[in-house]
């Protein structure tokens, strides 16, 4: 689905070099190169505060402690999205409140925001899935509506720029209260093992994130609140901070394997290539078809014995799984996530695919969907 080691290939010099420097000054933990990549990665989003941590999900978490959300309290998210936003949501004792989403975009749909809401929401998490922004304007204007917080998971979406209604722009995460990231390996800024990132313009909110982040502390050993702990490792960093000045030339290299595949599979009734939102860039970290009238598992092994790989995000909406099962619930309510789910497929994706690669496996998609 992804190739690592072509990409890596490109920028070793500047890798390696980076790793053993930090090797060589043995600041593993909080060195320069983490306070070097802050400040970089600030002014790649334009904006006030980005606090580094150690994954996507703890940036989730952290947002949600730094909010001071309370048990009982609601938070509206997607159910067509990865557990990990939902998880959060439950391990702090809040309810998370799931719902449907848009049948173009695949991403929150502000309608269904609206209608849940009640008197205990407290904030709402829209995911930028895919690599495309959410509604942002339409939720931004809900939350200010029903001064609700909005915690942007841009774990799929770092790059993607938003168009306002008013001609601004902003990148994806610097619009709501708090933006939420991840550096795993296969996210598009993606580092050699685990990190993640929050951002906020509010000063306030970013001491309050850090020092949740430290252990809950703001002076050594002086601990105010329960916190975690939760860091970018400076190897980590280093290699972010090649990688940063690489992103939107990997942006654009995934748009333009996006195009031949939306090219190539435009006449096929049974494939639907994915929309783009219009007031978004979408940044492509996954390419994901919609198949009408394909059985998607024959499809997937035949991909499969032409040495094709192929994934479902997500083949079980979170109101399936059984940690986040719920009798509120019904099917009725999301008819297309759940559609969705049983006909994704998302195809290889990333920064060094080939022409070669390319029409080898729109040749055979379209071979099998014919
Ligand atoms: C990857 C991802 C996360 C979690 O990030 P980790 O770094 O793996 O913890 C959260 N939300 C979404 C939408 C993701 O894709």
């Amino acid at each position: 689905m992804v190739d690592l080691k072509g990409q890596y290939t490109k920028i070793k010099a500047a890798v390696d070099a980076g790793i053993a420097n930090v090797i060589d000054n043995t600041a593993f933990i909080n060195g320069p190169e983490v306070k070097m990549f802050q400040a970089e990665l600030e002014q790649f989003l334009n904006v006030k505060h980005v606090i580094p941590c150690a994954n996507g999900t703890d940036a989730l978490q952290i947002a949600m402690m730094a909010l001071n959300l309370q048990p009982g309290d609601e938070v509206i998210t997607a159910n067509f999205t990865y557990v990990a936003t939902a998880e959060v949501i439950a391990l702090l004792k809040l309810t998370p409140v799931l719902v449907e989403c848009d049948p173009n975009t695949f991403t929150i749909d502000p309608a269904a925001i609206e209608a849940a809401i009640t008197p205990r929401t407290k904030a709402i998490v829209p995911v930028h899935l895919y690599g495309q922004c959410a509604d942002m304007d339409k939720i931004l204007a809900i939350a200010k509506k029903h001064n609700l917080y909005v915690i942007e998971d841009t774990a799929q979406a770092i790059g993607s720029v938003y168009t306002h209604a008013n001609g601004t722009t902003a990148q994806a995460g610097t619009m709501g209260t708090i933006g939420c990231t991840s550096f795993f390996p296969s996210k598009n800024l993606g580092c050699y093992g685990d990190g993640g990132a929050l951002y906020t313009n509010d000063d306030k909110l970013a001491a309050r994130i850090r020092m949740i982040a430290n252990h809950g502390q703001s002076v050594q050993y002086i601990h105010d609140e329960v916190g975690v702990n939760s860091r970018l490792d400076s190897i980590q960093a280093a290699i972010l901070r090649v990688k940063l000045r690489e992103l939107n030339n990997y942006a654009k290299a995934r748009n333009v394997a996006a195009s031949y595949y939306d090219k190539a599979f435009a006449k096929n009734p049974k494939i639907k290539t994915p929309v783009r939102a219009s007031n978004s860039t979408h940044v492509f970290h996954q390419y994901t078809l919609q198949l009408k009238g394909v059985e998607r598992n024959a499809l997937r092994e035949y991909l499969a014995t032409k040495d094709i790989p192929s994934m479902i995000y997500y083949p079980l909406p979170l109101h399936h799984q059984k940690a986040y099962a719920n009798a509120t619930y019904s099917d009725e309510q999301f008819p297309i996530t759940l559609d969705l789910c049983a006909n994704v497929i998302s195809l290889p994706m990333h920064t060094e695919m080939t022409e070669l690669e390319l029409k080898y496996i729109t040749d055979e998609v379209l071979n099998f969907c014919k």
